[in-house]
């Protein structure tokens, strides 16, 4: 059963399981790509103003170029003002030589400033000086951008300088050739240039970090724009957290139901159950043939069962199947109801028939089907004498248990046949202890009768203990023509067997008891 339980479950289990992990790979899809997109706005943003910003120095130096008046005269430092004015991004302009600041706009009065910060010259011809420092300022970086002895000075905080969702945001702005950092801002690691080849656009990913390039290769210059996968994937670990067990603990239980419902749905509680409401399980008749004369004075109702499919299951197999499942009375009951439903007619066709039911040990009891019989039998009002009820050894067992079930069924005149007899236990002492008036000789004895078989001598001495007990007794499985000899040279009255008939529809038993009732009346009539 647990095997059952485990190769249901597992099935179940994966198919709860893999919608969560897809639904769990989409949302980490999504997390990323969400992730990579702001990334992508903010270095698009970055780079709009790092272009904007290099267009006006460049704009500015060329200006600058266009001015006749000699470098430091009122005159050239009155224009750098008027131009430093009308821009948004230059914070001065001055002079250059050799490395230093001769004058600028920003340093009036002051003594020549020795060009400090990294120095380098880019591929369009501008020297530039990345974070120098003026007297003024002296904690502020500025960039310095220098072409035939005119400088532009620009604070590059203000291309970078934009609301970022989360400090651990980074933003930088490069110069693509030679490979430089003009301006970071958050924990830019200047390492990440080198995972993006200059002038291409492109999206990267380390062990911690997605990393954004947008890069205008007219400009020179590229923005990054980077942040900690962790950011955007530490929402969904806590959503993985709490959906991956309870999706767990929702498929197990699912699991769980759908294999006790299959279970319940495959007991034999169930399958019986629904072979009754189905009609599937239904009664044949095996005459009972009086040895002397050859007629059919009763027949045993024989349960069988057809499944939908077409299969016929064997009585053996699920009349012990209902037992263990405690509902054979229900189906003894059904039997009762079909035999009741047969008997008149049966009646009819030979007054003094009898049915013979078959008992299980769990429908002797205080209140069971036995006392449902006797109810109906009498609203009914059916002769004496019509039934038969067979108990076996095993149901005897308990001979006090047992007894209530006996005396209904001696009130409505039923007698009662020990069957198979000789392949319990009985002993002679319980077969004088209870009412019984019948024995049914089980067929393996039957069977040892034969011509050239040795005879069992138990068969003997079960017809022995018989008529010393006055007992009937009707022999089973009767098949030959020897065993039938042997029975009635020992005085054996009743046999059934599949050398008289086998087991038969209630419309064939009609059929073969009726001309048999015809010529009984016949040999009657016409007797001495
Ligand atoms: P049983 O009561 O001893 O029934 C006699 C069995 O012997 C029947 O088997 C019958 O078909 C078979 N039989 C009859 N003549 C011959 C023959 O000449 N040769 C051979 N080899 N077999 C023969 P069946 O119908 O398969 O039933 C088997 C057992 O299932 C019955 O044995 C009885 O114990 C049980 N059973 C059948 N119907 C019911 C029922 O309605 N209720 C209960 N509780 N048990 C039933
Ligand atoms: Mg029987
Ligand atoms: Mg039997």
């Amino acid at each position: 059963m647990k095997r059952f339980y485990v190769v249901v479950s597992i099935p179940l289990l994966l198919a709860a399981l893999i919608p969560i992990a897809a639904s769990l790979f989409v949302a980490h899809r999504k997390a990323k790509d969400d992730q990579i997109a702001y990334l992508t706005s903010l270095a698009d943003e970055v780079l709009r103003r790092g272009v904007a910003s290099r267009q006006q120095l460049v704009a500015a130096l060329n200006e600058l170029d266009r001015d006749p008046h000699p470098p430091c005269s009122q005159a050239s430092l009155t224009r750098m003002q008027q131009l430093v004015g009308t821009s948004f991004y230059l914070q001065g302009m001055g002079s250059v030589m050799d490395g230093t600041l001769v004058c600028s706009t920003l340093t009036l009065g002051s003594d020549l400033v020795p060009l400090t910060g990294n120095h380098m010259v880019t591929s369009t011809g501008i020297s530039t000086w990345i974070g120098a420092r003026l007297p003024f300022a002296p904690d502020q970086p500025f960039n310095i951008y220098a072409r035939n002895g005119h400088a532009v000075i620009i604070h590059p905080g203000i291309v970078i300088d934009m609301p970022v969702l989360n400090a651990d945001v980074s933003l930088g702005l490069l110069i693509s050739a030679p490979q430089a950092l003009i301006r970071a801002k958050g924990p830019l690691d200047a390492q990440w240039q080198s995972l993006n080849t200059p002038h291409a656009n492109s999206q990267v990913e380390n062990e911690t970090h997605h990393i954004v390039f947008r890069a205008s290769r007219e400009n020179n210059i590229a923005a990054i724009a980077a942040a900690p996968k962790a950011l955007a994937y530490g929402g969904l670990k806590t959503q993985a957290l709490i959906l991956a067990p309870l999706g767990l603990v929702a498929s197990a239980l699912f699991a769980l139901g759908v294999a006790v419902l299959t279970r319940w749905q495959l007991s034999p509680r169930v399958r019986l159950r629904a072979a009754m409401r189905r009609r599937e399980l239904f009664i044949l008749y095996q005459p009972i043939v009086d040895l002397e004369t050859g007629r059919w004075v009763g027949a045993e109702a024989l349960l069988r069962w057809r499944r939908r499919s077409g299969t016929l299951v064997p009585p053996d197999e699920f009349i012990a199947e209902a037992e263990k499942a405690g509902i054979i009375t229900l189906i003894t009951r059904y039997v009762m109801d079909v035999v009741l439903a047969d008997l008149p007619e049966l009646l009819k066709a030979r007054p003094g028939f009898h049915v013979s039911l078959n008992l299980s040990p769990q429908d002797l009891v205080a209140d069971g089907p036995v006392q449902y019989l006797q109810r109906r039998f009498h609203a009914m009002e059916m002769p004496p004498g019509a039934l038969m009820l067979e108990v076996t050894e095993r149901g005897l067992v308990d001979v006090e248990a047992a007894r209530p079930a006996l005396q209904a069924a001696r009130q409505i005149g039923a007698s009662i046949a020990l069957d198979d007899f000789g392949t319990g236990y009985s002993s002679l002492s319980m077969l004088e202890s209870i009412d019984i008036d019948t024995l049914k000789i089980d067929r393996i004895f039957i069977a040892s009768i034969g011509a050239q078989a040795v005879i069992s001598p138990v068969t003997t001495h079960i017809i022995e203990m018989a008529k010393m007990l006055k007992l009937e007794l009707i022999a089973e499985g009767v098949e030959t023509q020897d065993q039938v000899d042997f029975l009635r040279a020992r005085g054996v009255r009743q046999a059934q067997g599949w050398l008289f008939a086998r087991a038969m529809p209630l419309h064939e038993l009609l059929a073969g008891i009726r001309p048999q009732a015809a010529s009984a009346l016949h040999e009657e009539s016409e007797g001495p």
